[in-house]
């Protein structure tokens, strides 16, 4: 079964009760608005948005939320941005740190618009709001208080459920500082039920500035926030959330997720949402890291794929396993593969998880409209780009063996446009591809026995049609049996006559792109 049909299962299996009475199935997902926003942040947008699309499909009442936390204090300077700039915000909510760029009201919006671009982009989608805008409503409240009032309880589940020991007199919420604006910098010392007394020191917290401040202030409707844990369970409750997962590095045994649960249930008294977790995506074997600006980001990963591409390399891969994506090597082309065999799976009539994964690799407002259609492989593609002589349609069009359809034309078009940008940016130096206009000079390193080989191809070539790939396959096989060359002497020798490296495409269906009397005249060393 595929992965989110599971989870789907699951879902209306805990709510039958609110799904029969029609009430809407509460989906929440969040992101920390601390920077560009890294390709691992796209599995946890995957998870959530296509759980919310699977039971909506099922005709299921849905409401998927995505928080921009923009309340979430400045813990690190990305790289990209001067560090001088930024170090005395340290410890400030990011909605209260001038944006890099101008044009957007603050550091949060800059890079949490720029991921709900991304994400609506490949159609995960989802009704946005903002942590500030939620403790500011006072939705977040009531849970304030029950933190404040119950704080050892909070204590004895730190220490039970993480190990972790925190001072009988602490308090687990920050203040925003009304002198100097910082939110790690302040520490609660009193709660009577209405007001908090607090204090603001460069002692709270080794790497936020406090200015000395102590004040008397009311804890509610955005004046504090809650640490990462008790907040998340405090998410919980303010949203009613059903559904939510996370990071795998935050469900682990005593990590913030148990911590969390338990803090819902036993200070909120609220029961949690079912969720599971999603692994890391790693691009080119490293796990990426938001802190660090040298990464793959989120957007970067829109402008490499299609939508429907993305899609499906994250939608094929059960959630609880890595991805490991390496742009540099041949993982685009082998993805644009996997789409053409599950097409081809499901245009054939075959209903299972492939079928499954195809029909969702799709943005729903484009679902209805999938038409069938050839589908060139992108290696291919990719290579006929690279050949200016070489004219795409008419290429396609031997390869289908009919004519194209508007459809078809469109597809080589998207497949052509991609594999220039894949070209271009990532593709490493093997997939990249010039015909040598004139003889090269590695035609002088070949071996006699090579030269004898490739002399008598050209002559045998000489009664085939140069139009067919296949005929002209058959025929190198024929060669390297003649010669007693291995494969690879034999393939090496063409491609160094025409590409000038020692490897290329399939060399039947390459000559057959090319005109007749140049391939003669290559192979026959004449220039
Ligand atoms: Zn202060």
């Amino acid at each position: 079964m595929f992965w989110a049909d599971k989870i789907a299962d699951e879902v209306e299996r805990r709510y039958k009760d609110r799904i029969d009475a029609g009430e809407p199935i509460i989906v929440r997902d969040e992101k920390t608005a601390s920077g560009k926003v890294h390709v691992g942040s796209l599995r946890s947008a995957a998870l959530h948005a296509i759980v919310a699309d699977i039971l909506n499909d099922r005709g299921i009442a849905v409401k998927f939320l995505f928080e921009i936390n923009d309340f979430d204090p400045m813990d690190g300077i990305p790289g990209y941005l001067d560090e001088a700039t930024y170090a005395p915000y340290m410890g400030h909510p990011l909605f209260k740190v001038p944006s890099p760029e101008e044009g957007y009201e603050n550091f949060a919006e800059l890079y949490g618009q720029e991921y709900v671009e991304v994400v609506n982009t490949i159609g995960f989608g989802a009704e946005v709001y903002r942590a500030s805008e939620l403790y500011r409503s006072g939705a977040m409240n009531a849970a304030i208080r029950a933190v404040l009032d119950k704080k050892e309880i909070v204590h004895k589940i730190y220490k039970e459920v993480s190990g972790s020991e925190r001072k009988a007199d602490w308090y687990p919420l920050n203040v925003i500082c009304e002198k100097c604006g910082n939110l790690s910098a302040t520490r609660i010392t009193g709660w009577d039920g209405e007001m908090v007394d607090y204090e603001c020191s460069s002692d709270t917290i080794e790497w936020a500035e406090g200015c000395g401040h102590t004040g008397r202030i009311s804890p509610f409707d955005g004046n504090a926030s809650l640490p990462w844990k008790p907040e998340w369970a405090a998410k919980f409750m303010a949203n009613n959330v059903h559904f939510e997962g996370g990071g795998k590095d935050h469900y682990t045994k005593g990590g913030s997720r148990q911590v969390a649960e338990a803090i819902s249930r036993e200070v909120l008294e609220h029961e949690p949402p079912y969720g599971v977790f999603n692994e890391f995506f790693l691009v080119g074997g490293k796990k990426m890291s938001s802190s660090k600006g040298n990464a793959a980001t989120a957007k970067d990963m829109t402008e490499l794929l299609p939508p429907h591409i993305l899609r499906l390399l994250l939608l094929k891969t059960p959630i609880n396993r890595q991805i490991d994506f390496d742009p540099e090597g041949d993982a685009v082309p082998v993805l644009f593969d996997t789409y053409d065999r599950l097409a081809e799976k499901t245009w054939s009539g075959v209903e299972d998880d492939d079928s499954q994964v195809f029909k969702f690799s799709h943005v729903p407002e484009k679902r209805a409209e999938i038409q069938q259609r050839f589908l060139p492989r992108f290696s291919q593609i990719a290579f006929l780009v690279q050949m200016p002589h070489m004219d795409l349609y008419e290429e396609v069009t031997g390869m289908k063996g009919a004519e194209l359809t508007d459809a078809d034309k469109e597809e080589i078009d998207l497949r052509a446009t991609y594999a220039k940008k894949w070209l271009a940016e990532y593709a490493d130096e093997k997939f990249i591809f010039a015909l040598q206009e004139s003889l090269p000079e590695a035609a002088n390193n070949l071996s006699s026995e090579q030269k004898q080989a490739v002399a008598l191809f050209a002559q045998k070539l000489e009664a085939i049609d140069m139009k067919d790939g296949q005929a002209i396959h058959e025929l190198t096989h024929e060669i390297k049996e003649e010669s007693g060359l291995s494969p690879k002497e034999f393939f090496t020798a063409i491609y160094l006559l025409f590409l000038g490296k020692e490897s290329g495409p399939k060399v039947g269906w390459f000559l057959s792109t090319l005109d007749d009397s140049f391939v003669q005249q290559r192979l026959k060393l004449e220039g």
